[in-house]
């Protein structure tokens, strides 16, 4: 058997199954894009030819049988879910963590985890682990009776809000609504207190707790 391949990563344990398939006779011929493996078939039988990057020279071999391996990517929905939640995506498109080692299976948005093929191209037992992983996460948040948000987030005042909207479009958090009467308000348990919003707000009308404008200044002019 020969694997024409573009790039193997044998990752963790797997590398076992690389050395186990490399006793057992299998081929690794790996090959480049601009000198693709062309398969043609005749009355006699198939043939592939392709150019051993390693040999550095072209490779003629029979086969009986000749076996795609089906390439992933990221489902057609995944950028409007993405734009929908304000979820982050990599340059490929599949839904980013909030943090690849503290926190695998959570969204930067609270109360949003990830799991399996959303993610990125991965094995059964990793999508199946990472699946009861969010799992875990989500029954920790419902099995609570009441949740606690920290203290440090965004305050508005309405008395001084122009309803300009810039609050409502900068924030990653759809925190800021228009409310009933058409003014904007403040959903304060979607508040992660990133101050975002305090910054681009012209009126002041956000700010975050013990980060507000007169204890920021009052900070600056105490180290100059
Ligand atoms: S502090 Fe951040 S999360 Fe809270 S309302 Fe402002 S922009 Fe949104
Ligand atoms: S940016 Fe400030 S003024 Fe504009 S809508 Fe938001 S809170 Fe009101």
């Amino acid at each position: 058997m020969t694997i024409l391949y573009r790039d193997i990563r044998t990752y963790g344990l797997r590398e076992q199954f690389y050395a186990q398939a490399r006793d057992l006779g299998v081929l690794f011929l790996r090959f480049e894009t601009d000198r693709k493996p062309l398969v043609t078939v005749n009355p006699t039988g198939i043939k592939v030819n392709a150019f051993d990057y390693l040999l550095d020279q072209d490779i003629e071999m029979d086969a009986d049988f000749v076996v795609l391996s089906t390439g992933l990517r990221p489902h057609p929905s995944a950028e409007k879910i993405g734009k929908m939640y304000k979820l982050t995506r990599n340059a490929d498109g599949y839904f980013m963590e909030a943090h690849i080692k503290l926190r695998p299976v959570d969204f930067p948005s609270e109360g949003l985890f990830i799991a399996g093929l959303a993610h990125a191209p991965k094995n059964l037992d990793e999508t199946i682990s990472q699946a009861q992983a969010a799992a875990g996460r989500a029954g920790a948040l419902l099995s609570q009776e009441r949740l606690t948000v920290s203290g440090i987030i965004a305050k508005h005042d309405r008395e001084r809000c122009m309803s300009c909207l810039a609050c409502f479009r900068a924030c990653p958090y759809d925190s800021p609504f228009i409310d009933k009467d058409g003014k904007i308000s403040h959903n304060e348990i979607k508040c992660t207190g990133c101050g975002i919003c305090a910054g681009v707000c012209p009126a002041k009308a956000f700010q975050v707790n013990s980060f507000r404008d007169e204890q920021i200044l009052a900070m600056i002019d105490e180290v100059v």
